[in-house]
């Protein structure tokens, strides 16, 4: 978890920030650095009890629930006039909500009705919150749009299929919506970790958060570090951050190194 900042370092007096799938794992630990760095923070889940004992921890002062399925448009839109007329703008939206295919190995063996559900949460889910951030931050001219994409953004991944082409397909919306709103100094970029010990990974590979943080330091170029969910949300407080005032279209990788190397050289 990261440390708590003296105000002189706090970054995001006065800003205002939706986060989907925030009650949880990357989301949660974003939420709480946000609200570290002096950002209003708005939780949107369907988790909501544990929505709700996020924003009991992080502080009811700065921050609040809503429940919200990134995969309805009316939720999203609510979420997004909630935190408007609460807080009277939204200055940065985390597209962060995502769930991982059921582990099936073969292709073969993957229903099309699987399929479409990890499009819908990590595809159609990060559109419907790109497109309603844009309708209250294109008329004030400004905002930062994340996006949790993953290191399947870049590499295949067997037994996800799913997922990789949704993340894969994120880093293009992030793209396309990056081309059209740097106009209304709109800012879009997204985020991609390697293995963070989150319930969503540790469930989908059937280990402890112990036995992934090994693992995937095994994998990693830079040994001898742990990735942990903090990394991901001081990642994501630069972008929403005005010290990444001239970064749009990109998508940062906080992954140790693992998939720019080439092992066969290394
Ligand atoms: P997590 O399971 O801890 O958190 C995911 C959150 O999304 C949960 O709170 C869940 O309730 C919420 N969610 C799921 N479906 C939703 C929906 N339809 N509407 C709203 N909320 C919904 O997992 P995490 O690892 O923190 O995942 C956060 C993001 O990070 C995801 O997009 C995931 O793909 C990405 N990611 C995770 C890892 C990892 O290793 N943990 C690596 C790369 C990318």
């Amino acid at each position: 978890m990261a440390t708590i900042c003296s105000a002189a370092a706090r970054r995001l007096e006065g800003k205002v920030a939706l986060i989907t799938g925030g009650a949880s794992g990357i989301g949660e630990c974003t939420a709480r650095v946000l609200a570290q760095h002096g950002a209003k923070v708005v939780i949107a889940d369907i988790q909501d009890e544990l929505g709700q004992s996020a924003v009991h921890s992080i502080g009811p002062s700065n921050s609040s629930y809503v429940h919200c399925d990134v995969t309805n448009e009316s939720h999203i839109k609510n979420a997004v006039n909630q935190t408007v007329s609460t807080h009277g703008t939204l200055d940065i939206m985390f597209n962060n909500a995502g769930i991982v295919d059921d582990f099936k190995p073969r292709i073969m063996d993957n229903e099309k009705a699987d399929f479409e559900r990890v499009l819908s949460v990590n595809l159609t889910g990060v559109f419907l919150g790109i497109k309603h951030a844009a309708r209250v931050m294109v008329p004030v001219r400004s905002g930062s749009i994340i996006s949790t994409a993953s290191v399947a953004s870049r590499v295949g991944a067997a037994s996800t299929h799913a997922y990789c082409c949704s993340k894969h397909a994120v880093v293009g919306l992030t793209k396309s919506a990056a081309a059209e709103l740097g106009q209304f100094g709109i800012r879009v970029n997204c985020l991609s970790p390697y293995a963070v010990g989150t319930p969503l990974a540790t469930s989908y590979l059937g280990i402890s958060k112990e036995e992934l943080e090994i693992q995937s330091n095994l994998n990693a170029n830079l040994k001898g570090v742990t990735l942990k969910a903090a990394d991901i949300a001081n990642a994501a407080l630069y972008l929403a951050s005005d010290e990444a005032r001239y970064v749009s279209g990109q998508n940062l990788f906080i992954d140790g190194g693992f998939t720019v190397v080439n092992p066969i050289f290394n």
